[in-house]
């Protein structure tokens, strides 16, 4: 049986669907959640965007060191003036009514304390990927969003992104049969002057910044925590980008049902990201299935009756509709008193496997 487009929107709406049932109701939100964005650089972006085109949502802050870029954002998403903060005044946005929640987009290492100082504000915390760059980072990050009894969820966008959905579906499903292995890569050719290349603002290499994808991704992938990780590192010891990070890193995960999972990354050369996934009764694949838009999902499995399925199809849809779902989610958990898909607890146990993954590869972390 080859599945037409219609029967992967159908496919893809589905999984949405199963996955993300409340955010659905969010259309009937009776009021929006307002969102203060931190840091106004390229995923805000993206956020700002996404948020645009919420039924639940709207952006009623900026948090930025750049006061004229912070203006001219505020004036394109009908931000107050008045509402535009630096990273020193922030903390009086407790005062602010207009503010329930926050969106933190800084450089990994400026997570926790963002994360931490909104809390105490008493705001909602929606914290981009990597959740901070330590263990113990993470569980004060939880430990403070509960003391103000605020929601903290990290911004893993691809467990509102149809074709990953729609790959959990079918693995879940039983298409594929017992997964025996897994397959990913992510990685790109890290520029000398990024952030990213200096280990006090983004607390390691590749594996933080584009691995975490992965690393993420066979966790949801076989709905498992991993039991053991055997990891390697190189770094080209003449690259100046190279000096406090790492450049190349691989890894293979042992699951408990004894699914192994090989994993790559890379500041060194440019890998689309991708995840290929093989069982007992077929395989399953997403090229570019980290990207915001032109992922698409190939399969030769069998559905539960014993109907082949092939599937050769590109998701058709575009940015920004899973950042927007992202936030109609968080906002409904706000709204309705519901625990996020990706909580802090999520970004934890990231945090956990790679430190893991880094001390099998004698990278010291923080
Ligand atoms: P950018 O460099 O584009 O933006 C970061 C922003 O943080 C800057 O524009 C700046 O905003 C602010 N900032 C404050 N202090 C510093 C500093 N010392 N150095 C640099 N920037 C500073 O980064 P990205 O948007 O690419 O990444 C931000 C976060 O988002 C990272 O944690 C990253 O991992 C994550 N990310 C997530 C993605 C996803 O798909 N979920 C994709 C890309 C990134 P201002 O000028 O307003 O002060």
């Amino acid at each position: 049986m080859r599945i037409s487009r219609r029967q992967f929107s159908q496919l893809s709406a589905m999984a949405v669907a199963a996955e993300l049932a409340p955010p659905m109701t969010a259309q009937l939100a009776s009021r929006k959640i307002g969102y203060a964005v931190i840091g106004l650089g390229r995923i805000a972006d993206h956020f700002l965007r996404g948020v645009q085109a919420s039924g639940n949502s709207k952006i009623t802050a900026l948090v930025s060191g750049h006061p004229d870029k912070a203006a001219g954002i505020a004036a394109q998403y009908g931000v107050p003036k008045a509402n535009i903060y630096n990273y020193e005044n922030m903390d009086s946005f407790r005062d602010n009514p207009a503010i329930d929640a926050v969106y933190v987009a800084l450089p990994n290492s400026m997570h926790a304390e963002y994360t931490i100082r909104s809390a105490k504000a008493g705001k909602h915390v929606l914290c981009e990927k990597p959740m901070c760059v330590s263990v113990l980072e993470a569980e004060a990050m939880i430990a403070a969003c509960k003391a103000a009894n605020v929601k903290l969820m990290i911004a893993y966008r691809c467990h509102f992104e149809p074709t990953n959905l729609a790959a959990v579906k079918l693995i879940r499903d039983g298409a594929l049969g017992q997964v025996q292995q897994i397959q990913s890569a992510f990685g790109f050719n890290c520029g000398a002057q990024e952030w990213r290349l200096q280990k006090p603002l983004a607390g390691g290499g590749p594996l933080m910044d584009v691995g975490i994808y992965c690393l993420n991704a066979t966790r949801y992938l076989t709905g498992e925590e991993p039991a053991a990780f055997s990891a390697y590192t190189h770094s080209n010891p003449n690259d100046p980008r190279f000096q406090t990070v790492e450049e190349n890193l691989n890894w293979i995960t042992r699951f408990p049902s004894g699914i192994l999972a090989t994993c790559e990354t890379s500041y060194g050369a440019n890998m689309d990201g991708y995840f290929r996934v093989y069982g007992s009764k077929g395989w399953l694949e997403v090229d570019t299935a980290f990207a915001y838009e032109g992922l698409s999902l190939k399969a030769d499995c069998y559905d539960a009756s014993g109907k082949h399925i092939q599937l050769d199809q590109p998701n058709p849809e575009k940015d920004p509709i899973h950042f927007t779902r992202e936030a109609d989610h968080f906002s409904d958990c706000i709204l309705n008193n519901r625990t996020p898909k990706t909580p802090g607890e999520e970004g934890l146990r990231d945090m956990q496997c790679i430190r893991e993954i880094y001390r099998s590869a004698g990278i010291a972390m923080a």
